[in-house]
């Protein structure tokens, strides 16, 4: 298993604060973090190198989470190196009902906003 160092990790959030407060916790952790403002800069920024892991704000400007994710899926599926990157959808607030829909785009998990330290960690224990 790779340490969370050695994790290629991006960030799909388009809020500034919420990025902010991503690359605090990050820099704190020692784990270096890519960020992409929009869906359609985070699958530019995947087809360029593929994540390991994905952190996704569902609602975002151009492309949103949902399509972001369809995306990234329908592009590994075409890709020949069997990758899948690790897309958690960070979420604004309960959202049990948006689960299946998520699941369905492709995401393998959630998030509950904002990004906390501990549940981070125990993101990369996994
Ligand atoms: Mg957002």
């Amino acid at each position: 298993m790779k340490s969370p160092q050695d994790l290629k990790i991006l960030l799909a959030e388009d809020n500034k604060i919420n990025q902010r407060l991503a690359v605090m916790i990050f820099k704190k952790l020692g784990v270096a973090c890519d960020i992409a403002s929009d869906g359609e800069e985070a699958f530019q920024l995947y087809q360029q190198r593929q994540y390991d892991l994905i952190l996704m704000d569902m609602q975002m400007p151009v492309l949103d989470g949902l399509e972001a994710t369809r995306k990234i899926r329908a592009f590994e599926k075409e890709a020949e190196n069997n990758h899948h990157a690790f897309i958690v959808a960070l979420t604004a607030n309960e959202v049990s009902e948006k689960k299946e829909v998520c699941i369905e785009a492709g995401m393998d998990d959630f998030m509950e906003k904002p990004l906390r330290e501990n549940l981070l960690l125990k993101l990369f224990s996994r």
